[in-house]
């Protein structure tokens, strides 16, 4: 707005304007209506300087977010109002004849004020999104490391200490709700439920921890030889069950003649050889997880009954 006057133009308004204007902080000889047109002229630059400001301080803000400087421009800016004061002093006195500049000189440092204010105003947005964003990533690593405690939680609660297999709890667990499944859907499951043999006598024979030795080897035995989909788990001492979705006891007697074969083939050191004797059973609908457990309990004491090493499925 203050590039469309003419040099001129702007010379004597602003004459007439700085007049009324040293009036009104002078003396008070004015009267409203001679004011009226200082006001509108002080009006339209204010507006002029509005805009100004702004792009000033667009401009300033540019520079430095481009070049990371920090402008330091208010030492400048009272240099030039003491500057302008002094020459005023001397316009008042009549030893210049020219217009007031103190008035030009105060509204740049209005202007840097504003600048220095939406400055700084920029810069507390920008601290509370670094700050937003500090404590985002604080959240996410809390909430992650909560995510690990609980998978660890998780983990040590249906894990076998020893075999690092299920524990009865979690296999418990799957039964319930497999039972469910098959009572909905009427999808087909199989347990295997497998003690070691004679396992007292390697125990005494060869200690404690060799016996502790076997076990882990043998759970590692089970999981190399699943699928998938089955689940196995210690049962209890040296009593094992694996759980075998989508499985009838043919299938599942299978299994657990492979799972036999290698555990009888498997070596272990110093130790002659160890065997297995397994008891399955497939659910049925009239079932519950007692009685499914409990029948292929019964196999189980069968194969042991009937020479230990072998898989009873009826
Ligand atoms: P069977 O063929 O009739 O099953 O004979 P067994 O000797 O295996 O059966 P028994 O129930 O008489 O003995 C089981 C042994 O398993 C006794 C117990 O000390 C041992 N045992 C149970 N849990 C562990 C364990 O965590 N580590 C070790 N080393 N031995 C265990
Ligand atoms: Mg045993
Ligand atoms: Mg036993």
């Amino acid at each position: 707005m203050i590039a469309s006057f003419t040099t001129s133009d702007l010379t004597l308004s602003a004459d007439k304007a700085y007049i009324k204007e040293f009036e009104l902080f002078g003396t008070a000889k004015f009267t409203a209506y001679e004011f009226a047109p200082g006001i509108l002229f002080e009006l339209f630059m204010l507006l002029g300087f509005a805009e100004t400001i702004f792009l000033f301080v667009i401009i300033l803000r540019y520079y430095h977010k481009r070049y990371g400087t920090v402008l330091k421009p208010m030492p400048i800016v009272f240099s030039i109002l003491l500057v302008a004061g002094g020459y005023d002093i001397f316009s008042a006195l009549g030893l210049t004849n020219s217009i007031y500049m103190s008035e030009f000189a105060f509204m740049i440092l209005l202007l840097t004020m504003a600048y220095r204010l939406t400055s700084n105003f920029i810069d507390a947005i920008d601290e509370v999104e670094r700050l937003n964003l500090y404590l985002d990533t604080i959240v996410k690593a809390r909430t992650r490391e909560l995510e690990e405690k609980n998978n660890t939680l998780q983990m040590l609660s249906t894990t076998d200490p020893l075999t690092k297999l299920f524990n009865r709890r979690y296999l418990e667990d799957k039964l319930k709700k497999k039972v469910v499944q098959s009572e909905r859907y009427g999808t087909p499951f199989s347990v295997i439920l497998m003690d070691i043999d004679k396992f007292k006598s390697v125990n005494d024979n060869y200690g404690h921890d060799l016996g502790d030795q076997v076990l882990i080897s043998i759970s590692q035995t089970l999981l190399d030889n699943i699928r998938e989909t089955d689940v196995a788990g210690r049962w209890g001492g040296e009593e094992f069950l694996i759980l075998t979705p989508e499985t009838d006891i043919v299938v599942c007697k299978t299994l657990a003649e492979r799972l036999r074969i290698q555990i009888q083939n498997k070596s272990h050191a110093s130790i002659d050889q160890i065997t297995a004797s397994f008891g399955i059973a497939q659910f049925k609908p009239d079932d519950s997880i007692n009685s499914l457990i409990k029948r292929s309990d019964n196999r189980l004491y069968k194969a042991k009954d009937s020479g230990r090493n072998q898989v009873i499925a009826g």
